[in-house]
C-alpha cells in the first residue's frame, strides 16, 4: 500500500482541473455485492446525477468502472449497454450531457491492463479526452480506485459513499476525501470560481 499525501483542504483543488474521472458503483449508483446486472438494479445515489451535471459545466466528466460480472457470466455486454443507456438518459434528464464510459469486462485472473487497480481505463480516458494527469482527478470509493489514480498519475479522491468509509478505515494515511459526489462538485465549482 502506498502512502497518500496528507489531507488537502477542499479549497486546494486546482482551478486547472479539466477532467474528472469517476468510478461507477458506490459513487454514481448504489453498489451491490450481487453486482448490478440489469437496468432495474441500477439506482442512482441521491444527488449524484445533479452533481455530474454541475461538474459538466466546468470540466469533462467520464466514468472508469470495473465490470467483471461480464467475464463471470452474470450479465452480458448488451445488459451493460442497457444499464448505461438508463444512466445516460437519467443524466440528460438531470440537465447533464452524455459522457464516455470506460469499462473493464475482465475477471481478476485474466491479467488485463484495464482492471483497476491497473491504470488502463484512466490512461485511455485521458488520451481520448486530451487531458494531462496533472489536470485530472479520479474519484472512487475503494482502495483500488486510489491505486489506479496513483498509477495513472492523476489526483486520487476518495468518496465516502459506497465502500468509501471501509476504504478510509483501511488506509495508512488520509487521502483527499469528500462525503459524496455532490460535495466534490461543489468543491470543483468553488475552485473554478476562485481560479
Ligand atoms: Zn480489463
Amino acid at each position: 500500500m502506498h502512502l497518500y499525501i496528507a489531507p488537502m483542504s477542499h479549497a486546494q483543488l486546482s482551478p486547472d482541473l479539466s477532467l474528472v474521472l469517476l468510478d461507477r458503483d458506490g459513487v454514481i449508483n448504489a453498489d451491490s455485492k450481487d453486482y448490478i446486472k440489469d437496468p432495474a438494479e441500477w439506482l442512482p445515489i441521491p444527488g449524484s446525477l445533479d452533481a455530474i451535471a454541475q461538474l459538466q459545466l466546468h470540466v469533462t466528466v467520464a466514468v472508469c468502472t470495473n465490470q467483471s460480472g461480464v467475464d463471470r457470466g452474470l450479465f452480458s455486454l448488451g445488459d451493460l449497454r442497457a444499464i448505461h443507456e438508463k444512466f445516460q438518459s437519467q443524466l440528460i434528464a438531470a440537465g447533464g450531457s452524455p459522457l464516455n464510459i470506460y469499462f473493464c469486462p475482465h475477471g481478476p485472473d485474466t491479467g488485463c491492463e484495464c482492471r483497476k487497480p491497473h491504470p488502463g481505463l484512466l490512461l485511455t480516458a485521458m488520451r481520448e479526452l486530451n487531458a494531462n494527469p496533472s489536470s485530472t482527478l479520479f474519484a472512487g470509493d475503494s482502495v483500488r480506485d486510489l491505486s489506479a489514480a496513483e498509477a495513472a498519475g492523476c489526483l486520487p479522491i476518495l468518496l465516502r459513499t459506497g465502500n468509501g468509509n471501509d476504504a478510509l478505515a483501511s488506509l495508512p494515511a488520509t487521502p483527499v476525501t469528500f462525503d459524496d459526489l455532490s460535495e466534490l462538485a461543489a468543491a470543483v465549482t468553488a475552485s473554478k470560481r476562485r481560479g
